[in-house]
């Protein structure tokens, strides 16, 4: 067998056969020295575009970076086995020539169509012709068509970049002129492309997939959000005359199949996607977007944990291909990195057609609180009621699924937790079960407390999406009020046919988490209310200020976008706090300058690369243990600031408990030599004890 770096191939492992890849390494050094009793013979090789060098270094890179091992990355990359088989052919259907013996109104509508002479599938003939199967059939049997073989079509086809060219504004056509000319230039320029939400940064970066797929390259557009993707379809395809191939955990294995095999011959030219699809297996790529940049939805926590922002750089950089990170609110390390001339900076800071941003208010939660048992203030309510009677809407923001997020006995005080998680337990009420938000447990919500059997005493605390929908249901019971969240039953789909309906005025008031937050674009929503702007300011997160920042701003962003007048109320009880005022004011400079500032004072990222190990495990003693034993191991290293093991702020997770390390270093090659040295050298985990690595963590819970 003639094997090359990059084939895929099956091979035996134990008793299984899996598919590999032949690797090589950077320098064309091999692992000469595998013993011959261990080697074994390669069993096929599928008939598949190989991996291409610059995949195998990205793959080698990630792994690397992450310290995970090279074949938990590369199984990112190889998840769809059927796609290295031959591409099955299709069966479709050809005029003969024949004419059938008896002549029906519905066969003559068929045999009109195919004289032409293109070939059909058999469903497609006859959807085109409005008959049955059947009559189909009987063309088949008399003869008059003739069954071929041929290979699937591409999914998508090649957009067309004269198709709707926008006008774009003076901001804009700057804007794009810089991305396209840093695109002809050559080289892997990175470009942060920061403008307020309105301003047209879709369009703008639009205008460098066009140049890109001008010059016959590939590009790939990452999102954090599948619920996001289809106004995003549709707005591609008013521009590009096409829809872009998509990659998400939602599209069926059919199709996974198809864009895999076609992205890696190169007949789909423009893929949008999930995280995931940073690991398709381009053969031409040249240009990478990652839009809504900032968002922590790009960051994976589960095997191999990684960031796709900084993933999809590396990416770039390898393949040669430029990248754009866009956002109305970048990420601190981003603006740090443009600071420092590493990334080009392009500003759109004015609303498309100057749509006016909405105007934004403080509502101070002392001075106006809501009555006994409610969670909006009279301020905002009346908001709310001048939107309605101009027949707008309205959006309450509120990050907090479900009724309530605590349950309590007022007879004994009893708290409903979870099990096998340190959480409350969280009503549902739509579902009448008490949810675990960690790891899914639900029970029942029960008559009496379990704890000291009295009935109907149990009361819920706080509120959540779905009791602020009843709340607004007592104030306005004639409008048609929406609750959603990503509980709502069946999924993206429904999700996204909500949000369109929304889009299109179908409902007046909207009540939310996140996920309605971002991206879209109402045309009518005038009045937005952030329910509890301090939830997120004070849990102890390094990012907590700019995530808020991030969330509220994209929250309030939603409002006013068609240019009607429009209002932002943020309900807070501290309505002098930084990121409050920052938001308040509009002073978003403001905000970064001081941000940056108070990283760099505390030497937080980016100023420092700091690393966690978790340790966990069913039983808390071994946990805690093993974590105060590769404490042991760590060698004093002035370079290496070591902190704890501390149990983790959620210390127990499905069962599991947790102890946490946090390491900082200035430079991440410090860090990761000293992470190296220490795992190699410490306690090895046993039983089932777990220890995860993450470089670059997200999350401090
Ligand atoms: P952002 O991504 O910056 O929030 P979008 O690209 O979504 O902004 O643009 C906001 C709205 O303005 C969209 O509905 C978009 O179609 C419209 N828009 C922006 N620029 C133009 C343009 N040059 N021509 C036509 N419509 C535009
Ligand atoms: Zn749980």
């Amino acid at each position: 067998m003639t094997l090359a770096p990059g084939d895929i191939v099956l091979v035996p492992l134990g008793p299984r056969e899996v598919f590999g890849v032949v690797w090589d390494k950077p320098d064309g050094d091999t692992d000469g020295n595998v013993s011959s009793s261990k080697l074994r013979e390669v069993s096929a090789k599928p008939i598949c575009p190989p991996i291409q060098p610059s995949m195998r270094r990205f793959i080698d890179w990630v792994a690397n970076y992450t310290m995970s091992t090279p074949g938990m990355v590369l199984r990112m990359v190889l998840r769809t086995p059927a796609s290295y088989n031959t591409p099955s052919l299709q069966e479709g259907l050809k005029y003969s020539g024949i004419e059938p013996e008896r002549m029906t109104g519905a066969r003559a509508k068929v045999l009109e169509l195919v004289r032409e002479g293109f070939m059909w599938t058999k469903s497609g003939l006859s959807h085109a012709a409005g008959v049955s199967g059947s009559v189909i059939d009987g063309l088949v049997k008399q003869g008059s068509l003739t069954k071929i073989q041929f290979p699937s079509p591409p999914i998508v086809s090649i957009p067309d970049i004269n198709f709707a060219e926008p006008e774009l504004s003076e901001e804009q056509k700057s804007a794009s002129d810089i991305l396209v000319a840093q695109i002809r230039k050559g080289g892997t320029p990175v470009c942060l492309l920061d403008g307020v939400t309105g301003s047209g940064k879709t369009e703008v970066y639009f205008e460098a997939i066009a140049e890109v797929i001008n010059r016959g390259s590939q590009i790939l557009i990452l999102l954090p959000e599948i619920a996001l993707t289809s106004g995003f379809l549709e707005r591609f395809d008013r521009r590009f005359g096409t829809r872009p191939a998509q990659w998400h955990s939602d599209i069926t294995p059919k199709m996974r199949e198809k864009v895999w095999r076609q992205i890696a011959t190169g007949e789909i030219h423009v893929v949008v996607g999930a995280r995931s699809a940073l690991y398709l297996p381009f053969c031409q790529l040249g240009l990478i977007i990652v839009d809504e940049e900032h968002e922590a939805a790009f960051k994976q926590e589960d095997r191999v944990f990684y960031n796709a922002r900084d993933m999809a750089v590396v990416r770039g950089a390898i393949a040669k291909a430029p990248v754009i990170l866009s956002s109305a609110t970048p990420s601190i390390e981003s603006r740090v990195n443009a600071n420092l001339g590493r990334y080009q900076y392009i500003r759109l800071a004015e609303r498309y057609k100057q749509a006016a941003l909405p105007d934004l208010r403080a509502v101070d939660m002392r001075n106006d609180p809501p009555p006994r048992g409610k969670f909006l203030s009279p301020v905002l309510i009346n908001e709310i009621a001048g939107s309605l009677e101009r027949g707008e809407q309205s959006l309450l923001f509120l990050n907090r699924r479900g009724y309530a997020p605590l349950t309590l006995c007022r007879a004994c005080g009893h708290r409903f937790e979870c099990n096998d998680c340190s959480a409350w337990l969280v009503e549902h009420r739509f579902r009448q079960k008490l949810v675990c938000h960690h790891c899914g447990h639900n029970e029942p919500v029960p008559d009496s407390c379990p704890n000291c059997g009295t009935l109907d005493h149990l009361v819920a605390c706080g509120p959540g999406v779905e009791r602020l929908g009843e709340e607004l249901l007592e104030l306005f019971s004639e409008k048609r009020i929406m609750v959603l969240s990503s509980d709502i039953a069946g999924g993206a789909k429904r999700m996204r046919l909500e949000l369109d309906a929304i889009a299109k005025g179908e409902a007046d008031i909207v009540v939310g988490t996140q996920l309605v937050a971002k991206g879209h674009n109402f045309p009518l929503m005038t009045c937005v209310g952030v329910v509890d702007a301090d939830i997120g300011l004070s849990n102890g997160d390094p990012r907590a200020a700019e995530r808020t920042f991030q969330l509220l701003s994209q929250v309030t962003g939603r409002a006013g976008r068609s240019g009607l007048e429009s209002v932002g109320l943020i309900q807070t009880f501290q309505p002098e706090h930084p990121v409050i005022k920052a938001i308040i004011s509009g002073e978003r400079e403001q905000f970064y300058e001081r941000e940056i500032a108070a990283r760099k004072s505390s030497g937080l990222p980016p100023f420092s690369r700091l690393a966690s190990i978790v340790i966990s495990s069913t039983d808390r003693k071994k946990a805690e243990q093993h974590a105060n034993e590769i404490r042991l191991t760590c060698k004093p290293d002035p370079q290496i600031l070591v902190l704890g093991p501390a149990e983790a702020p959620i210390a127990q997770v499905r069962g599991r408990y947790r102890f946490r390390l946090l390491f900082r270093a200035v430079k991440a090659s410090e860090l990761h030599n000293y992470l190296r040295d220490m795992l190699n050298s410490g306690p090895k985990t046993r039983g089932d004890i777990r220890a995860q690595v993450d470089i670059d963590p997200q999350s401090f819970l």
